[in-house]
């Protein structure tokens, strides 16, 4: 598809789906010092740039679900493996961007999860496979993933670099998707996501039926999180609990590992 084509799919998928949602949500200013970011959800005015925004994803655990701190001793998590992957065909919401087309590439911090830094690199490709390998999705053709350089950091920060990191994030958000974006054009320039470090992690090795019990899924987790990056939004409401974008987040779970037929309808319709 051409770019001036992907820029005018954007442009009225903005206008039919995204403005609503952009009313909801107040906009506000955060200090530019590019180390403290804003960790409420919401979208933000960025200083220096009338034209940028940020918007920032905060995903909480469900409360019937609640986050526990890594216990100490850490006990063994025992495998469930009697687990569904329900479909959804309930569409998700849009956020009012799409990633330009051509090569996007991403920074892993292994360093931050000491347990599953050898794992990481193949958590990511996997999670983003999840996206763009499905037959029902042109996202693959459009824009292509690379992983380079390992970073260091552990916050998200305006530098061009897109990275998925573990760090201290507020309060009891499981991790926090940062996205800086055009709403003009509909288009994203960066995005980062860092998890919270405070809460046990694991990693199923991308299985849909089986889960450590107790933990949190880093790969169920993270194919959420780049939803957020390609343009999808959260939703809360209990029509989309088998949804990949439903907005809250639980242990011993990996439904999500592989997105709904309604999450890539949202996805579709953007690429
Ligand atoms: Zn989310």
């Amino acid at each position: 598809m051409s770019l001036r084509l992907r820029l005018f799919l954007s442009g009225s998928a903005l206008a039919v789906f995204a403005l609503p949602a952009f009313s909801a949500l107040a906009s506000s200013s955060y200090v530019p010092d590019f180390v403290n970011l804003p960790e409420t959800a919401g979208i933000y005015s960025v200083p220096g740039n009338s034209r940028l925004k940020l918007r920032v994803f905060v995903h909480e655990p469900g409360r019937a679900n609640p986050a526990k701190p890594i216990p100490s001793p850490t006990p063994a998590p025992t495998l469930n493996c009697t687990l569904t992957d329900p479909d959804s065909a309930s569409v998700v919401g849009l956020t009012g961007w799409s990633l330009p087309a051509g090569e996007w590439t991403y920074r892993l911090n292994p360093s931050s999860n000491p347990s599953l830094a050898a794992a990481l690199p193949e958590i990511a490709e996997n999670s983003f496979s999840a996206w763009t390998a499905s037959y029902s999705s042109d996202l693959g053709d459009s824009v292509s993933f690379r992983q380079v350089s390992d970073t260091t950091a552990v916050r998200a920060t305006y530098d061009g670099q897109n990275i998925i990191a573990w760090g201290r994030t507020s309060g009891s958000a499981l991790a926090v998707t940062y996205t800086w974006y055009y709403p003009d054009i509909g288009l994203a320039v960066e995005t980062d996501t860092i998890f919270n470090k405070k809460f046990p992690w694991s990693w199923s090795g991308g299985s849909t039926q089986c889960a450590y019990q107790g933990v949190y899924d880093a790969q169920e987790i993270l194919v959420h999180e780049l939803g957020h990056w390609f343009g999808l939004d959260d939703e809360y409401t209990s029509e989309f609990v088998d949804n990949t974008m439903f907005g809250y987040g639980s242990t011993g779970e990996v439904k999500k590992n592989t997105p709904a037929s309604g999450d890539f309808s949202a996805l579709n319709s953007l690429y």
